[in-house]
């Protein structure tokens, strides 16, 4: 297709800068191209920043200390006040708190005779349920309903308790250990 001047209507050549007769610019065709492409650019980079954020935002963590035991849960866990308890009776401590996010809901109880050196493995089997091993120890865990689940397992003089609402939030809870 031949192309002309958009000032005078001169039938330009072929790749001409400028019009041979009247010296008007004649528009590049690929400006549009680059500028189509430059603006695909700006859109991925946008939709990776965003990705890049929220991939960032889902992985942080936060750290929470259940009496002296420390363990890690995803930073959209927000504490339930009214879930944190903490007893002593008779020299055992008991300390449970809770934390939810849209998703599940998490309770941690670590019960301890401070200093007694209690066999915790033995505590937690007393308890009873099915064997397994999560989070890098031997535990009991026992199913509530359709969805609860808790795993007891045995530490140093502690015994924990980690309830959760949903089987998946175990995957969210890392043991960091006694302080
Ligand atoms: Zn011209």
């Amino acid at each position: 297709m031949d192309e002309h001047c958009r000032k005078c209507g001169e039938k330009l050549k072929e790749n001409a800068q400028f019009c041979q007769n009247c010296g008007e610019e004649v528009p590049r065709k690929n400006k549009f191209f680059l500028n189509k492409y430059s603006l695909l650019i700006v859109v991925v980079i946008i939709v990776l920043a965003i990705l890049a954020s929220a991939f960032i935002l889902s992985n942080q963590t936060q750290v929470v200390k259940v009496d002296n035991v420390r363990f890690e849960i995803p930073s959209d866990y927000v504490n339930e006040p009214s879930r944190t308890e903490v007893s002593t009776d008779e020299g055992v401590k008991s300390s449970a708190m809770g934390w939810s996010n849209d998703k599940y809901y998490i309770e941690i109880g670590v019960t301890r005779v401070p200093g007694a050196g209690i066999n915790s493995e033995e505590v937690a089997a007393s308890i009873g349920g099915t064997p397994t091993k999560m989070f890098g120890y031997s535990g009991y865990y026992q199913k509530y309903d359709e969805n609860s689940y808790s795993f007891v397992f045995g530490m140093k003089d502690e015994v924990c308790m980690v309830y959760v609402s949903n089987y998946d939030a175990f995957g969210d809870i890392k043991v960091l250990g006694v302080e």
